[in-house]
This record gives C-alpha cells, sequence and structure tokens, in this order.
C-alpha cells in the first residue's frame, strides 16, 4: 500500500502505520520464524512471492517491513529494505548487481569497512574498484571504462568530512548510465537526501542515527522498487536479515530522529566554532563552518528545510601523538568510543582506529594525522559538551 507523502517529523511516525496490521499503537514483536499454512496451496503460492509476510523468518518479517516503510518515505524512493547491519545493506547493494570483470568507481576516503569490501574482498571474484579524489569532479569521470557498473560515495566522508558533489555524480551516472550510490550514513534524511540529485541508491548504517541508542546493528538499502527486489532476491539467499526485536528497536529510535539530528546538528556547529577559536586547535573539520573550503557545496546540498550539517566533525590539536591521547583519555563526559551517532557525545582518535586499514602512507594522504580527533555529538548540552573539552585542552 502505498503511503500519503507527510512532512519528514510525520513521516518517522506514521510512515509505517499501513503496515501494522493490528490496532497496538506499539506493534508487537513477531518472532515467530515459520507460520501456520491454511493449505498446502497456500504455503507454496506464499513460497513464490517476493518478500512473503508470512512464511518464513528469513524472507521477511511485519516490523522489519514496517521500518522499510519509513525508511523509503524519509528518503523518497519507492522501496526499502532492511538488513541487519550496514555492512550487510552495502555489501548487498553492491554485490546483488556485480558479476565477475565489472568495475567500480569509489572515492578513496570512505567508511573503512566499505573501503575493505571494495579493495580486498571483490577482487577476488574479479571485480575492480578505482579510487578517485572524491574532491575533484573530473577524477569520477577519467575513471569510466566500458565495463563500469557502479559509482560509490560517501559524503560527507569519515573523518575528513570532504565533501562529494552530489549533482554531477547523479548526472554522470545518467548519462554514462552507470548506476550511482551513495551512504547517507552521516547526514541521515533530515540533512540530506541524495535522489534529490539523481543517485540511484541510497545507503544507512541504522546502526548510527536512525537507531540512535547505540542499542542496534541495522542497514537500509533504499531504492526504486525492481533494485530493491534484486537487493532482497539476494540478501535472503545469502542470509542476511534484521531480527524482529532489532526492528522493533529501530522503530523505536526512527520516531525521534528528526528530534536528535536537529539538537546534534546545533550543538555540532556550536562546538565547531568554539574549536575554531581555542588557540590549541590546530584545524577544524566541520562542513558547517564558513571557512570550510567545501561549504558551499555542503550548503548547496542540504535540504531546504535541513536545520544544519549534521554532528560529526574532526579537529586537530596542536600536539604530537601523546598530548593528543592524553586529552582524548582526560574526557569525562565525552566517551571514548568507536561509532556515531547515538544520542551520548563520542570522541575517537581515527589515526589508532584505522591503523588497521590503511599504511602510513595512506593515512597521510587521506590527510589523517595523529594528532586529530572525532567526534561525534550527542545530545547533552552543548555547554556541558564544551566545558569538558575546556577543561582538557588546559591539561595539553
Ligand atoms: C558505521 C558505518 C557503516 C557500517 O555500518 P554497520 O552498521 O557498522 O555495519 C557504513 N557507513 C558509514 C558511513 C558508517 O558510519
Amino acid at each position: 500500500m502505498k503511503s500519503k507523502k507527510f512532512n519528514i517529523d510525520t513521516s518517522v511516525i506514521h510512515s509505517g502505520d499501513s503496515e501494522n496490521q493490528t490496532d497496538a499503537i506499539v506493534p508487537p514483536i513477531y518472532h515467530s520464524v515459520n507460520y501456520r499454512g491454511k493449505s498446502l496451496d497456500k504455503i507454496v503460492k506464499a513460497a513464490l512471492r517476493k518478500r512473503p509476510l508470512n512464511f518464513y523468518g528469513r524472507y521477511n518479517n511485519p516490523l522489519v517491513q514496517q521500518a522499510g516503510k519509513i525508511c523509503s518515505d524519509l528518503e523518497k524512493t519507492d522501496d526499502a529494505l532492511i538488513l541487519e547491519s550496514g555492512m550487510a545493506a552495502i555489501s548487498t547493494a553492491l554485490t546483488c548487481i556485480l558479476k565477475s570483470s565489472d568495475h567500480i568507481i569509489a572515492q578513496k576516503n570512505l567508511y573503512a569497512g566499505t573501503t575493505k569490501y571494495l579493495r580486498d574482498i571483490l577482487p577476488r571474484f574479479g571485480i575492480k574498484t578505482t579510487f578517485v579524489d572524491q574532491k575533484n569532479t573530473d577524477s569520477f569521470k577519467k575513471a569510466i571504462r566500458y565495463n563500469t557498473k557502479i559509482i560509490y560515495v560517501e559524503t560527507p566522508s569519515n573523518p575528513m568530512m570532504n565533501i562529494t558533489d552530489l549533482h554531477y555524480i547523479g548526472k554522470l551516472g545518467k548519462r554514462h548510465s552507470i548506476m550511482t550510490m551513495a551512504d547517507n550514513t552521516f547526514l541521515t534524511p533530515v540533512n540530506q537526501n541524495p535522489v534529490n540529485f539523481g543517485i540511484d541508491v541510497v545507503l544507512h548504517s541504522g546502526t548510527k542515527f536512525l537507531g540512535g541508542h547505540s542499542d542496534l546493528l541495522a542497514g537500509v538499502i533504499c531504492s526504486k522498487k525492481n533494485f530493491i527486489e534484486k537487493c532482497w532476491e539476494y540478501a535472503h539467499i545469502a542470509g542476511h536479515v534484521l531480527s524482529p526485536f532489532e526492528a522493533s528497536l529501530l522503530l523505536r529510535g526512527l520516531k525521534t530522529l528528526t528530534l536528535r539530528v536537529r539538537k546534534q546538528n546545533e550543538s555540532a556547529l556550536k562546538l565547531a566554532n568554539y574549536l575554531t577559536l581555542h588557540p590549541k586547535v590546530k584545524k577544524v573539520y566541520y562542513p558547517g563552518l564558513e571557512n570550510f573550503p567545501q561549504h558551499e557545496l555542503a550548503k548547496n546540498q542540504l535540504k531546504k528545510s535541513a536545520a544544519g550539517f549534521g554532528s560529526m566533525l574532526s579537529f586537530e590539536l596542536k600536539a604530537d601523538y601523546r598530548k593528543t591521547k592524553l586529552f582524548i583519555e582526560s574526557l569525562k563526559l565525552w566517551t571514548l568510543s568507536v561509532s556515531l551517532g547515538g544520542v551520548e557525545s563520542l570522541a575517537m582518535h581515527p589515526a589508532s582506529m584505522w591503523i588497521a586499514y590503511y599504511t602510513k602512507e595512506q593515512f597521510r594522504r587521506i590527510g589523517i594525522s595523529e594528532s586529530m580527533v572525532r567526534l561525534s555529538v550527542g545530545i547533552e548540552s552543548a555547554d556541558d559538551l564544551i566545558n569538558d573539552i575546556e577543561i582538557c585542552l588546559k591539561r595539553i
């Protein structure tokens, strides 16, 4: 059933209503894996349907479907598939249409798991990726080959906050009949809708902002119906499926997405401005700052109704590794942790985190230095968050 298009603040609460077949406001968790057949014919029919709800748990689940309905409305696509992690969504979207000897163009600076999938796993199946500089639009065009199937981007990227020109990528893909995919985890559909720029597939780690409470893993693929069906054909055979319990947590998290993200946007901008002025800070990487090199591009890609530039930011201290470590480990209110997008504010040291993925030379080329700190701003008081940083900067 096609639901009416709502404003995003309504969508997060009501876009999935049509999928709730009960009168319960909060739908029950259907943890049954299999369903009683009314007749043999009916079971056979269900087995042959796409994404049947009353058949077997790996094929579909009412709550998973309900969460998908909301996500497709948020990203303005026909359809969505929810899987058990962001990486399941990313690998499924890629793998379901690729075959041996296909070619991908991706930006150099991507979520580390995605880089590893493209760089280390897909080549084993004869699928090669050319990695290009996301800030140089021409480099995408130049990398196109006769067998290029996918252009894959992420904007802003992690941890440099570089922006990819989605309008350019969308047009390039259309002109050359290459499918375009964008990981929209960082900005969320509250701030950015890649399909507005002609991007074909929008991906999310639902583990981050969509879930929002650091208590579930999930992944989302948003696209046209026929592509989502291809994803499902692959995913349910490869064994990718979100558990109904996680789906229920995702539905709960989604309800407050817009409130959380707006507050996080606001606090991140405050923090970025504070850090910019601090004498012990060398450089701040936040697209919302007017002196950020790609500020105009970032601004143009935000939704008109968007409240801001997201809540991920990085900065470099005027300090060596030892002092940077001391700073991060002294933080009281900020938690030293990987991941992002939850209600609690997190700090991380990218150079330590990605040592397993990149060589020193790659670090240097990407721009990750030993004095860099990455922040994921939560929903606590911005003043308290700044105060904690202020105290710790005094110690170095
Ligand atoms: C975390 C993350 C992923 C991977 O998501 P998981 O849920 O951990 O599998 C992909 N892309 C981005 C931008 C992320 O931050």
